[in-house]
């Protein structure tokens, strides 16, 4: 038995209406470090999914009339549990993810840091009194909970990803069916062995792992009974699921693929720059929605900004900053990307090669143009890829030549500036002078095929409420 299997929240059944049910069939979960299998967990049927999803909704009135304190105190108790196992979570998080040890624990501490906002935000859910219009007429607005909500997660960020939905659907009043990704359920059935301990009522949280996917979406969008969506993950599967949850008009919230541009003015402090480009690349070996994937480095100060980013790149170490990818199919779509951009005239200064397994090396291209498949495709690997520019104007039309549109990065000292191209890219967060933009206090989410809702922050809690205004007369 290893380490992680000692651990009284490390569980591999699915988490339906308060039980844990070990279901039918099985799959197999695998390390990405070395390829070994840890587990197999439960692979959830449709008629568990649906099960869940009847949990949920009839935990609903109770978990809504609760109170918004009492959920605020549970979310506060689960937030202080994760922080207490913080290590053993981040040990399951480790394996089956893969990235170090040090970036699971600080993902944990983050995704913690979701249950702790919205534990506030839920209290200070308010309504409104807006002066009446009709004599003897009495205008009030109140926030309801939407009802059930279908969360459906990536791999990338196995716990974050969950708790800044959760956080939000149950300070809000809704309970909710949850479908982590197959490469990471552990984490999710971690989360949930300690929601039951913090108090979360059965049925109010549901985890159904399964290697179906495309049925737990088609389940969960078109179950009467489920009221909203919210997913993040690829475009094309947030699109397949606006299309499933048309005909009911549901609720949704999409967080979908992002082609961060990354920016160094001429008048940028360097050091600073090379720092916040180091977190906006590395951070999960590249693997995050919100990762640079192009770097436009103004002429006059190209040559000093790529050597001084080249020494950080070389001490990285492998195991310690940078991971596996999750799977060999990402191996093999980093390598795709790093050979259509040298075939087309594109220089590997560093890297450019997989290691051993799922390793890939740090890497840097440059001379990159628009004709490379990576200046379209999200790389999702630790692949800083290059671009020169020589103007304000040329560099914005650049960086918004692209149907994505959630994170934009860019380094000037220049305070108009700042604000010019702030306002300029169509993008839903931009960081200036800084690599690292998320906190569960700010609205993270995006525009254009990058989707649409807002997660975190006061905005997030929105999304799992329907406003209700009534007109009353004595
Ligand atoms: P990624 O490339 O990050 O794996 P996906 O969009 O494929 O992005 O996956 C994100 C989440 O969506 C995962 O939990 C995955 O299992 C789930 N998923 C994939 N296909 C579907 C689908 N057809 N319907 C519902 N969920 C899906």
């Amino acid at each position: 038995m290893s380490d992680i299997q000692k651990l009284s929240y490390y569980k591999t059944d699915a988490f339906i209406g308060g039980e844990w049910v070990s279901g039918a069939k099985r799959f197999d979960v695998d390390n990405p470090a070395d390829g070994s299998v840890i587990t197999n967990v439960a692979d959830c049927d449709r008629k568990l999914v649906e099960q869940a999803v009847e949990a949920a909704y009839e935990s609903w009135a109770e978990w809504a009339a609760m109170g918004a304190e009492k959920r605020g105190e549970i979310l506060g108790r689960w937030a202080a549990l994760m922080h207490e196992h913080i290590g053993g979570l981040a040990a399951i998080m480790t394996a089956e993810q893969g990235k170090p040890i040090k970036e699971a624990k600080s993902e944990l501490a983050y995704a913690a840091g979701f249950f702790e906002w919205f534990a506030g935000e839920a209290r200070r859910s308010y309504g409104d009194i807006i002066p009446s219009p009709f004599e003897g007429g009495r205008i009030h607005v109140i926030k309801q909970p939407v009802g059930v909500c279908g969360l459906i997660t990536p791999w990338n960020f196995p716990a974050a990803m969950l708790s800044r939905k959760i956080g939000a659907a149950f300070a809000a009043g809704c309970p909710v069916v949850c479908k982590p990704a197959s490469q990471t359920p552990l984490s999710a059935l971690a989360l949930a062995a300690l929601a039951e301990k913090a108090g979360v009522p059965k049925g109010v949280l549901n985890i159904v792992t399964s290697s179906d996917a495309k049925m737990v979406g088609e389940v969960l969008c078109t179950h009467p009974q489920v009221a909203k969506i919210s997913f993040t993950g690829s475009t094309a599967v947030g699109r397949l699921l606006m299309e499933q949850s048309a005909p009911q008009l549901k609720r949704l919230s999409l967080e979908l693929g992002g082609n961060a541009p990354f920016i160094v003015f001429d008048d940028a402090d360097i050091g600073a720059a090379v720092e916040g480009l180091m977190a906006a690349k590395f951070r999960n070996t590249g693997q995050a929605c919100i990762a640079a994937n192009r770097i436009y480095v103004h002429e006059a100060v190209y040559d000093g900004f790529v050597d001084a980013f080249e020494a950080r790149v070389e001490d990285l170490t492998i195991g310690k900053d940078i991971g596996p990818l999750i799977d060999d199919k990402a191996v093999e779509k980093v390598s795709r990307l790093v050979e259509d951009a040298r075939s087309k005239g594109a220089v590997v200064r560093l890297g450019g090669k997989g290691g051993k397994g799922r390793f890939y090396a740090p890497t840097i291209i440059e001379g990159c143009t628009p004709e490379m498949d990576l200046f379209h495709e999200e790389i999702f690997g630790p692949v800083a890829a290059f671009y020169k520019f020589s103007s304000e104007d040329e560099v914005v039309v650049a960086a918004n030549d692209t149907e994505y549109g959630l994170a934009a990065y860019f380094y000037t000292q220049n305070l108009g500036r700042s604000m010019r191209v702030f306002e300029a890219l169509v993008y839903g967060m931009v960081g200036v002078n800084a690599g690292a933009i998320s906190t569960p206090v700010a609205p993270f989410g995006g525009v254009k095929q990058s989707g649409f809702g807002r997660e975190g922050s006061k905005y997030g809690m929105d999304e799992y409420q329907n406003v209700k205004y009534t007109l009353l007369f004595e």
